[in-house]
């Protein structure tokens, strides 16, 4: 562990760095001075003196433009008042947190934050003698482990590619970057939990990432999600029009209710399944704390979806709301067809047919959860036990490996 000590004592031993060869002041343009500059410009000059440098640095300070940025500065502009906040296309200054209108956008990122965790806290040794033993796992069994980490390892990369490379500089809102940016690091912890339990298992890494290129089951779902990030990607794509708003919807709707709202739902259902009839405890233990954040992340993007509907009306029209019911209905297609590719015969209490009804189950929520009508009347969730595991802060030592109710330092309460 790191004391202060250590800090004063490396200073001491660190030589002090050589000065960096001189700016030639006099050749620096004006109009292109900068702090930045001044230093890389002077690579090959003669020996500066430190007055040479602060005159240089002062130079560059006075020549300062205070409004330039990723988004124009409006200098001397009103204080960001609630009414100019808006999900897209807001003028507001993006920098200016509060004051908040989008409490419930704060308040998950404040969840998120309590309920961090990271995955080499998990024990892995039960797994790694199960995964080597010859009689550990059933052929079935190990079909279901590989492909939930050829999915998954690469799925949260995707999500997270979409966030910080299309999404975020779209959504006009503080309080809800805010939540994007801790969106953004779990999905890293997500990959982060993969790659540890591949590595602790001995997997051939090869086969497992690219199996969203290689399995047609998994390729197939992972092409749908890619399909809908291509236009928001695109460095000149803009929002501001009805039909490149609709299109921005069309990427949520993709990302936060089929990819993490549907997609994620056999692969987690088998291995949580596997956790509670004892194998494979540290991986269904990982999946556990995954499919936590995820509900979350779920339920960020349908508020977000249903904010940015209830602010521009006119997007949600009768031919959207189709196109929408159409893209749940894809996507419970492509994890209907995946559950059967895993499931090709019954395996831990459960089979093919009775994801489907799940997949049925969960997608009239999704349709429902954005307004719409249900599209498989009747369906009936075959796993209860999956809603317990969503909230588990009413489970407690689901697993017995420890106590659940997990929180972090900066959510402990002093009193
Ligand atoms: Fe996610």
């Amino acid at each position: 562990m790191l004391t202060w000590d250590d800090y004063h004592s490396e200073d001491t031993l660190k030589p002090a760095r050589p000065a960096p060869p001189p700016p030639p002041v006099e050749d620096i343009p004006a109009a292109t001075a900068a702090p930045s500059a001044t230093v890389s410009e002077a690579a090959n000059g003669p020996a500066a003196t430190s007055t040479d440098l602060a005159a240089a640095a002062a130079q560059a300070l006075e020549q300062l433009d205070v409004a330039p940025g990723l988004e124009e500065l409006e200098m001397g502009a009103a204080r960001v008042s609630v009414d100019e906040k808006a999900m897209i296309n807001a003028r507001a200054d993006l920098n200016q947190l509060v004051p908040f209108k989008y409490d419930w956008a704060w308040q998950k990122y404040l969840d998120g934050c309590a309920n961090h965790w990271m995955p080499q806290e998990i024990n892995m040794t039960a797994d790694v003698a199960t995964w080597k033993s010859p009689d550990g796992l059933s052929e079935d069994e190990r079909r279901i482990v590989m492909r939930s980490l050829g999915y998954f390892s690469t799925a949260d990369s995707l999500v997270a590619n979409n966030l910080v490379l299309a999404i975020y500089r779209l959504i006009t809102n503080p309080e809800c970057r805010q939540y994007l940016l801790r969106q953004a690091f779990e999905e890293a912890i997500h990959t982060h939990a993969y790659q540890y339990c591949i590595e602790s298992l001995g997997m051939d890494e090869g086969a497992v990432f690219n199996m969203y290129r290689e399995v047609p089951s998994v390729a197939r779902k992972a092409a749908w999600s890619l399909s809908h990030t291509h236009h928001l990607s695109d460095p000149t794509f803009h929002t501001g029009t009805p039909e490149t708003d609709q299109t921005l919807l069309r990427n949520l709707i993709g990302f936060y209710a089929v990819t993490e709202g549907i997609f994620f739902y056999c692969g987690f259902t088998q291995i949580l399944s596997m956790g509670r009839r004892n194998k494979m405890t540290g991986v269904a233990e990982q999946f556990q704390y995954i499919l936590r954040d995820e509900s979350m992340h779920l339920n960020f993007g349908i508020d977000m979806i249903n904010q940015i509907k209830l602010e521009n009306p006119h997007l949600w029209t009768e031919t959207f709301q189709q196109e929408v019911i159409q893209m749940i209905l894809e996507g419970t297609q492509l994890e209907i067809e995946y559950a059967r590719d895993t499931m090709p015969r019954g395996v831990l209490g459960m089979n093919a047919g009775m994801m489907e009804e799940y997949l049925h189950f969960i997608a009239n929520r999704r349709l429902v959860q954005l307004g719409l009508p249900e599209q498989f009347p009747g369906a009936q969730n075959p796993f209860p036990w999956m809603s317990e595991i969503m909230d588990l802060r009413k489970e407690k030592n689901f697993f017995e490996t420890r106590v659940i109710e997990y929180q972090t330092g900066g959510a402990l309460n002093w009193d």
